[in-house]
């Protein structure tokens, strides 16, 4: 039996089946809204798979419920009531699982919430920031993705700090909430392999197998013009009552299923 994984806060780290994002513990995908989404040791057999389709809906209880038990010998665990189904499931798993190699997913392209705008500014410190998993310096936004020779994804990690962003001729927006860096600059792309420090602190079980290329786009404080995606409210936020009467602020507050998506603006000038 395995010992849970322990985060370097002594937290346990959640991974989404669909999407690969590492996360704090939660009942749903930060990021997808996925609901398949539970400790990466419980589920870690199941990154094996690259079709997660005949995992989802209720069956998924279920299949965690047989993994959790830590055997997944399907003739003897599963009883005469449970569906072909989830009995099929269970046989995919033992077949993959002799594979030996989490298989890499192509994620869904990120789409913005309905009713999202785009404004374009430079982002400024609001309570603090988060540690880059590359350097541990500070930054505001990271996404870093193991990704395996072909560019599909392992694992990956998101990060981000509630943050200012500066918009000329208005008053800042806080952005806040689920908030996903889209690209950067200057990806980062650094070969990792199994016990990386790097993977360590993205959550990686450090006896996980993995190993390929890591790409990491963040943003620091006072860093490029940014184009930053979301739906603009108006919410009441006490810090910045200095701004505008009352803290009545312009927000754009990322949800699970719709986060803020924000790129480096001289890269989308570059495509086009
Ligand atoms: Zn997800």
């Amino acid at each position: 039996m395995r010992s849970a994984v322990c985060h370097s806060e002594g937290m346990s780290v959640f991974c989404c089946v669909e999407c690969r994002l590492l996360q704090p513990p939660t009942t749903q995908c930060v990021e997808c809204a996925a609901g398949m989404t539970a400790p990466v040791e419980l589920v870690r057999e199941l990154l094996y798979y690259r079709d997660t389709k005949l995992l989802r809906g209720r069956d998924w209880s279920l299949i965690t419920a047989f993994i959790a038990g830590s055997s997944i010998a399907m003739p003897v665990l599963a009883p005469v009531a449970i569906g072909s189904a989830i009995a099929l499931g269970v046989h995919k798993l033992v077949l993959w699982r002799k594979k030996r190699a989490v298989a890499g997913v192509t994620l869904p392209p990120l789409t913005a919430a309905e009713g999202a705008t785009t404004l374009y500014g430079v982002a400024r410190k609001f309570r603090g920031t988060v540690s880059s998993l590359v350097d541990t310096g500070p930054v505001l936004v990271e996404h870093a993705a193991v990704k395996d020779k072909r560019g599909a994804v392992l694992l990956r990690r998101s990060e981000s700090a509630p943050f200012l962003l500066e918009v000329e001729g208005a008053a800042p927006v806080l952005v806040t909430g689920v908030t996903r860096m889209t690209s950067a600059s200057v990806p980062a792309r650094i070969q990792v392999a199994r016990g990386d420090e790097r993977l360590g602190r993205m959550g990686v079980p450090a006896d996980f197998a993995i190993a390929g290329n890591l790409e990491v786009a963040s943003v620091a404080p006072d860093g490029p013009v940014l184009a930053v995606t979301g739906v603009l409210e108006d919410e009441a936020v006490a810090e910045l009552a200095f701004h505008r009467d009352g803290g009545q602020a312009r927000v754009m507050r990322g949800r699970a299923g719709s986060p803020v998506l924000v790129s480096d603006r001289r890269l989308i000038a570059a495509a086009l």
